[in-house]
């Protein structure tokens, strides 16, 4: 019989409470994979519309969520020599790190810097390669430029927050909290909105010299991307990284004519295949990391027990920075 394990399994979408721990059978790394103890794992908004059928992919069930993880490599399978066992590493894509072990292939892990906790590794991959595409790769964010952060105390907005700034950036944050908007101050960010100030449009376009703001990364959507067209500024490009209000936005191409805007979809998932663009991701992320310029916001941490209540808060709207959820807790 195999040995079991605890994880969280989902076997019919919906709510953050269809989620239950269960007892697993452990998985086995096969030729070329690696078997993970999980430290930690990052709650991206995107697991929680993953496990409601609402994400960009289509969620095939019975699985276990948990997109981004890091962990201590456990056993390897036949062929693998990249990592050796006992290695703290960090993991992207795909599903199943709510639990106590996970099977990657070797290829898909990455190293971790010495000075980063499994907390903060799980924490980083997702929101700062997303953060440095929205700034520059697809937003060609310029040093001295003002660039609007929505959702600022977020785990993509306190990257967003901090990247910009170490790019020399200059930040407009906007959050629905006034506790949230002293987090993105605490970051640097050089005004703050709250994202129901009535004049919000008008003390977002003042606060950028009057002309509206070069670059927004847009997460919200809905009624609120409309907004963010009239908070831009002539030539301005609105990077569409998210849609957390899950409302549907009306965009009239003439809108973008007459202004000269552009709007650019931003998807980490098929960018990663970019190989040129992760690699100078990459290169621009490292030192920043090594000097803790940017330093990964861990929110707060729950029990695997705890799961569903971490992705419930996600979605009232509870929670600031990098939700973290510890398996072996
Ligand atoms: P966050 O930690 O930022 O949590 C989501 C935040 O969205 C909330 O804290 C809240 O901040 C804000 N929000 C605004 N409207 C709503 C609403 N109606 N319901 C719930 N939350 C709302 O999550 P992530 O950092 O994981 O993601 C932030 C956004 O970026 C999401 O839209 C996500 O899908 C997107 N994203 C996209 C990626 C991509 O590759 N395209 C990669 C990473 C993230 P507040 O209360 O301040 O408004």
């Amino acid at each position: 019989m195999s040995e079991l394990m605890k994880a969280i399994v989902v076997e019919r979408l919906g709510p953050p409470d269809v989620m239950e721990i269960k007892d697993i059978p452990v998985p086995v790394a096969g030729e070329g994979e690696i078997r993970i103890e999980v430290e930690a794992v990052g709650i991206n908004f995107a697991d929680v519309l993953a496990v409601a059928g609402q994400y960009l992919t289509r969620t095939r069930v019975p699985y276990t969520p948990g997109m981004e993880f890091a962990g201590i490599v456990e056993s390897l399978g036949e062929g693998v020599d990249n990592v050796k066992v006992g290695q703290r590493v960090a993991c992207l894509g795909g599903s199943g790190s709510l639990a106590k072990y996970a099977v990657v292939k070797a290829g898909a892990v990455i190293p971790v810097p010495e000075n980063f906790t499994g907390a903060q590794a799980a924490a980083f991959p997702v929101s700062y390669f997303t953060a440095y595409h929205g700034l520059k790769t697809l937003g060609r964010g310029q040093e001295g430029e003002w660039v609007l952060v929505q959702a600022a105390a977020g785990a993509l907005g306190t990257a967003s927050v901090q990247l910009a700034k170490a790019l020399g950036m200059r930040v407009i944050a906007m959050a629905s909290t006034e506790e949230k908007l002293q987090l993105a101050r605490d970051l640097g960010a050089d005004v703050t909105l709250l994202q129901d100030d009535p004049d919000r449009v008008q003390k977002v376009r003042d606060a950028a010299g009057g002309q509206g703001v070069p670059l927004i990364l847009e997460v919200v959507g809905g009624k609120r991307f409309q907004e963010s067209l009239d908070m831009a500024a002539g030539q301005g490009r609105i990077i569409v990284i998210g849609n957390a209000s899950r409302e549907d936005a009306k965009l009239r191409p003439v809108e973008l004519m007459k202004r000269n805007l552009t709007v650019t979809g931003l998807w980490l998932t098929s960018l990663m295949s970019d190989r040129k663009a992760t690699m100078a991701a990459t290169q621009a992320l490292t030192p920043l990391v090594a000097s803790g310029k940017v330093t990964p916001q861990v929110g707060p941490t729950y029990a695997l027990a705890d799961s569903a209540r971490a992705f419930q808060d996600i979605l009232d709207r509870k929670t600031t920075g990098k939700v973290v959820i510890e398996p072996g807790r």
